[in-house]
């Protein structure tokens, strides 16, 4: 006989426990083991008001962005949803069957709001490593530095040539990303007059969008220019762990210079110092060796940035021989270059052979046909780059090369796994934001693979 289905759904009592109805193998039990967040309500105290109508517990918020950036869903609205009708969701963040969710408009309100003012995203960050560390994860022995592209949430249509006179004022008034943008640039370009707008910066991009002006307009390889940040990943690599993450518009220069930040700030607030930096060739240019090797004691496993290299059958400065005795070079023809020890604007000193040794040279032609006597530019942080020479040449290196991989899968993880290929939040703010949960994320994932206990079968055993 068919069967037929009872159409009673409003018992007026259930008898049901939801940590039942949640997989012992879901991915949630295994991060729920690593998130601690019994610190964040302390943390967040100071910007809540004693008085009035209670918010939305913050803890129940971050909760709700684990998952969301856990398993890529970007829109807050359909995230609300989701954790309306899952129940290991409910489970996680610890929401009973009838227990409300927050509407996705609190979300904005909290994430530009008190979170932002509070660091409460880096809290979660430091709070998720630290675990990592504690587990026993960070190995601080090596550290990896690398740097990803993000499109920004802005059209590439509307945007300017640049900024410089653009009334940014028109239609209801600055939005929050302008806003940030025009701040920012007035805290590092201030003008005498407070009245008058600040100027571009000395070197403004080619456009600037109107809708997310700190992104920068950035080529493509193959595709059509877009506005973009770049999120740029400090990894120990012994576990791939990310032990800092920081927002930079998509500009190599300011990517770069992200990893004396990320460097300086795990010292400072872990108290870890890697003993090698393994990095490409982006973050092998004089200065930055001079920081890793002079100031930090930081042994550079990264390729020297060389723009000394001849491509037209002319000699390179490699063939030129440097004696550090003497502080001159010896030419392919046996003679001397010398200089006078004066530093120039790009922080080279100049060598020069003398026009008589050049004139009656065998090999002008192949040293330098178009100029009286040759000139080799050395750069006054040219014993660092020596250093990065040497230890390129070492099997420690090769390794080295090899483990790079871990973070350039980190990023391919973030695109492809947690969908984090374009920027929901505007700003440099909202990039930061978005990337350090999504770091914090990639952490509670790795720990929730790496740490929770497996079967032979390699599923994880139910806890
Ligand atoms: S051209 Fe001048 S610098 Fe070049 S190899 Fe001859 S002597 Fe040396």
């Amino acid at each position: 006989m068919m069967g037929n289905q009872g159409a009673s759904q409003a018992p007026l009592f259930y008898a049901f426990n939801l940590e039942d109805h949640v997989p012992r193998d879901h991915l949630l039990r295994g991060i729920g083991r690593f998130l601690d967040l019994s610190d964040l309500r302390r943390h967040l105290a100071p910007f809540y008001s004693h008085t009035g109508r209670p918010s939305i517990d913050p803890e129940l918020m971050i909760r709700m962005l684990v998952i969301g950036y856990c398993f890529g869903i970007r829109s807050e609205r359909r995230l609300c949803e989701e954790v309306h009708l899952n129940l290991a969701y409910r489970w996680f963040c610890r929401l009973g069957l009838e227990d409300r969710i927050p509407d996705h408009s609190t979300f904005s309100k909290n994430r530009h709001g008190r979170f932002r003012q509070s660091d409460a995203f880096r809290h979660v960050f430091e709070t998720v490593l630290r675990r990592c560390m504690n587990e026993g994860l960070v190995a601080g022995e090596g550290f990896a530095i690398d740097a990803s592209v993000i499109k920004a949430d802005a059209n590439r249509t509307r945007g300017v040539p640049d900024g410089e006179g653009f009334d940014w004022a028109q239609g209801d008034g600055p939005t929050r990303a302008v806003r940030e943008y025009l701040s920012a640039l007035d805290a590092g370009n201030p003008t005498d007059d407070p009245s008058e707008p600040p100027t571009a910066p000395p070197n403004p991009p080619k456009n600037i969008s109107l809708t997310d002006p700190a992104a920068r307009w950035t080529a493509a390889p193959g595709g059509p220019a877009f506005y973009a940040y770049s999120t740029n990943y400090l990894i120990d690599l012994d576990a791939g762990i990310i032990v800092d993450v920081e927002a930079t518009p998509a500009h190599r220069t300011e990517e770069v210079d992200s990893t004396k930040t990320m460097i300086e700030r795990v010292e400072k607030r872990f108290d870890l110092k890697p003993k090698r930096l393994v990095g490409d060739t982006a973050y092998g240019a004089a200065p930055m060796l001079n920081w890793i090797v002079n100031d930090k004691q930081i042994e550079p496993h990264i390729p020297v940035w060389e723009k000394a290299q001849r491509d037209d059958g002319t000699f390179s400065r490699s063939d030129f021989q440097f004696n550090e005795q003497s502080n001159s070079y010896e030419c392919p023809g046996g003679k001397e270059l010398t200089t006078t020890g004066r530093p120039t604007s790009e922080s080279t000193v100049l060598f020069r052979a003398k026009n008589e040794d050049c004139a009656g040279c065998a090999h002008k032609q192949r040293c330098c046909p178009n100029t009286p006597h040759r000139r080799i530019a050395r750069s006054i942080y040219e014993g660092a780059r020596d250093v990065a020479r040497t230890v390129c040449t070492t099997p420690a290196y090769e390794q080295s090369r090899k483990e790079r991989k871990k973070v350039e899968m980190l990023f391919a993880h973030l695109k492809r796994i947690l969908k984090l290929d374009r920027l929901r939040l505007r700003g440099l703010n909202g990039a930061r934001d978005e990337f350090l949960m999504a770091a914090a994320v990639q952490n509670l994932r790795r720990m929730a693979k790496w740490l929770a206990p497996k079967a032979e079968n390699g599923r994880l055993i139910p806890v």
